[in-house]
């Protein structure tokens, strides 16, 4: 809306092409008009030699100082002494009366000239500063987007591309300079950019630490990121301290004629995005990124409505106590199939899931189901605990508590059957926040498990720091326990850790009688694994329970 109105305002003030034609027409026309009114109505002498006014203005406005001078310097020739100051009576004009009119016709023309140049400037400026990035002076999104459709629609025959390129881990860069060295490192960094780019393309700032390239032509995206790669290096220098700078680039090809920009940039920020994950210096948006990204959408679109109608299911995997052969806890684990896309695993839906507030709802549902089957089974006699896998994001939604307080309370469950298993990448970032969480779940009654022990890449400060009752070995030790020793000797000595800080502990993913036998040697509390049994719907599990 803003820009039509600057675009309107524009074109009015600085005609161009068909239109600064049209502006001289209607100033000439105005001119005869306004000479054929004054002559026909009498002569000078009446009000109507004013109207000559207005081509003179119109004129300062569309064609700034000389334009007004030029059309003022034309009503003075009109209305000057050829013109009767009374066309029947054939009186002509007094010298000065015409000679003052004039003057006043090239004050108004050169006023109104003057005028609209600054007013032209104004708007100039107030339109720079909207399309660039403070900082760099370099073209923010909108004034990319601009630039493409002046420039880059009309030539995409080409396939323009975009590179996006990203500084990873701006924090620790900002950590240690001062505002003012921050920001001279990234007006260098345009700087080189911009000499980069060249006459190829143009460069633009989409965020703090993220640059876009855009390339009018894919066939000097390789080159550009040759130059980018030897000039811009990763080192640079700042106020004499050589600062180190993690850039990755990520770049993406425009489809077709009518694609948008906005579509690009989120290939080309996609494909950055794989880069930094990959910890690859450049990545390619590729097709199959797409298709990943559609089937991604798909999923969490469908989620709610699988939510709602039942199409989640649980199954139910048990835990063996070693020692005695006995089942005593099953875990409930997530199955998803999907009516189009077929058996969706956790694995690939919970990081998605995670990333929105959807996980909210998701786990209730899971606390809900799982809950009332715990139960029905503890009705039946069975003497079992159920544990429940959480994401530590469920925690981001303080009501988390009051609804596992609730359905507890619903189903007369003592807390102390209920486990909440937490994996252990959840301790790498924001301790003293988990710490928190599991207080108040302890405070509750509810027992803590550490998922996936060993693989986290936590540090174990958090065992002294946590309130914790379980800790799960991975499988991936389990699994090479008998072929590695390195392995074995990690189990066995979690274990030990385990039992020396009065933890239980749990082995995950137990297939085989001889893992099994190892891990009663090692004197492991629980194993879990295909092994015992695969995780099984409710029905089987009830059935499997009466008979094992
Ligand atoms: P997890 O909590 O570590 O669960 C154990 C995974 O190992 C399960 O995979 C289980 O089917 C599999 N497993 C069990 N025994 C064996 C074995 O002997 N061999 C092998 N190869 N695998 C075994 P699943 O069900 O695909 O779940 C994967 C992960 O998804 C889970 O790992 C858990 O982190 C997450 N997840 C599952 N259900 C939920 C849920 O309801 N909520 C949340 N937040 N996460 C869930
Ligand atoms: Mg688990
Ligand atoms: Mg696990």
């Amino acid at each position: 809306m803003e820009q039509n109105i600057g675009k309107t305002i524009r074109n009015f003030l600085a005609p161009k092409g068909i239109r600064k034609f049209f502006a001289f027409a209607v100033i000439f026309i105005l001119l005869g008009v306004s000479n054929l009114l004054v002559y026909e109505m009498g002569g000078t002498k009446l009000a109507y030699v004013h109207g000559f006014y207005i081509p003179i203005i119109i004129a300062g406005i569309n064609f700034s100082i000389p334009g007004g001078l030029i059309t003022a310097l034309l009503a003075s020739l009109l209305s000057g002494p050829i013109m009767p100051f009374d066309v029947s009576l054939e009186i002509a004009q007094p010298s000065q009366s015409w000679l003052l009119r004039s003057l006043f016709f090239f004050l108004v023309g050169g006023l109104s000239g003057a005028a609209a140049k600054i007013i032209k400037a104004y708007l100039k400026d107030l339109e720079d500063r909207l399309v660039t990035d403070p900082v760099t002076q370099l073209l923010n999104t909108r004034g990319l987007m601009e630039v493409w459709q002046q420039n880059f629609l009309t030539a995409l025959s080409k396939r323009s591309s975009i590179v996006i390129l990203r500084i990873h881990d701006l924090s620790s860069i900002e950590a240690i300079l001062t505002p003012q060295e921050v920001t001279q490192l990234f007006k260098d960094i345009a700087h080189l950019l911009k000499l980069i780019v060249h006459d190829s393309g143009v460069v633009a700032v989409l965020e703090t630490g993220t640059f876009a390239l855009l390339l009018h032509d894919e066939k000097k995206v390789q080159h550009t990121i040759e130059k980018c790669k030897s000039k811009l290096g990763n080192v640079f220098t700042v106020n004499e301290i050589p600062i180190f700078v993690n850039i990755f680039y990520g770049i993406a090809k425009a489809y077709k004629r009518e694609e948008s920009l906005i579509a690009l940039l989120h290939r080309g920020r996609i494909a950055a995005e794989k880069a930094i994950r990959n910890n690859a210096e450049i990545s390619f948006f590729e097709s199959q990124d797409e298709t990943q990204l559609l089937r991604n959408a798909k999923i969490i679109h469908d989620l709610n409505t699988a939510i709602s109608s039942n199409e989640l299911a649980l199954v139910y995997q048990p835990q063996i106590k070693l020692n005695t052969g006995k089942v005593t806890r099953l875990e409930a684990l997530i199955r998803w199939p999907h009516p189009e896309l077929g058996m969706i695993s956790p694995g690939e839906f919970i990081p998605l899931v995670e990333g929105t507030l959807l996980i909210n709802p998701f786990t209730k549902w899971v606390l809900e189901k799982s809950l009332s089957q715990l139960s029905f089974w503890l009705e039946k006699g069975f003497d079992l605990c159920l544990s429940i896998n959480f994401s530590i994001k469920n925690f981001y939604d303080p009501t988390v508590f009051n609804l596992i307080y609730d359905i507890l309370q619903k189903y007369n469950i003592p807390p102390e059957r209920l486990e909440i298993e937490i994996t252990e990448t959840a301790f790498t970032t924001n301790l003293d926040q988990v710490a928190a969480v599991l207080s108040t779940l302890r405070k509750m009654g509810v027992r803590i498990a550490i998922d996936d022990f060993g693989t986290g890449q936590a540090s174990l400060h958090y065992l002294l720091e946590l309130p914790i009752d379980i800790i799960k070995i991975d499988q991936v030790f389990t699994k090479n326990m008998l072929k590695n020793s390195g392995a074995e000797a990690i189990i066995r000595n979690a274990i030990s850790l385990g039992h020396e800080l009065k933890l239980e502990v749990v082995t995950e993913g137990v297939q085989t009688e001889a893992e099994c036998k190892k891990l009663i040697k090692l004197k492991c509390d629980y194993g879990q694994g295909f092994y015992f049994a695969e995780p099984k719907p409710a029905e089987f599990i009830t059935s499997w329970l009466q008979t094992y």
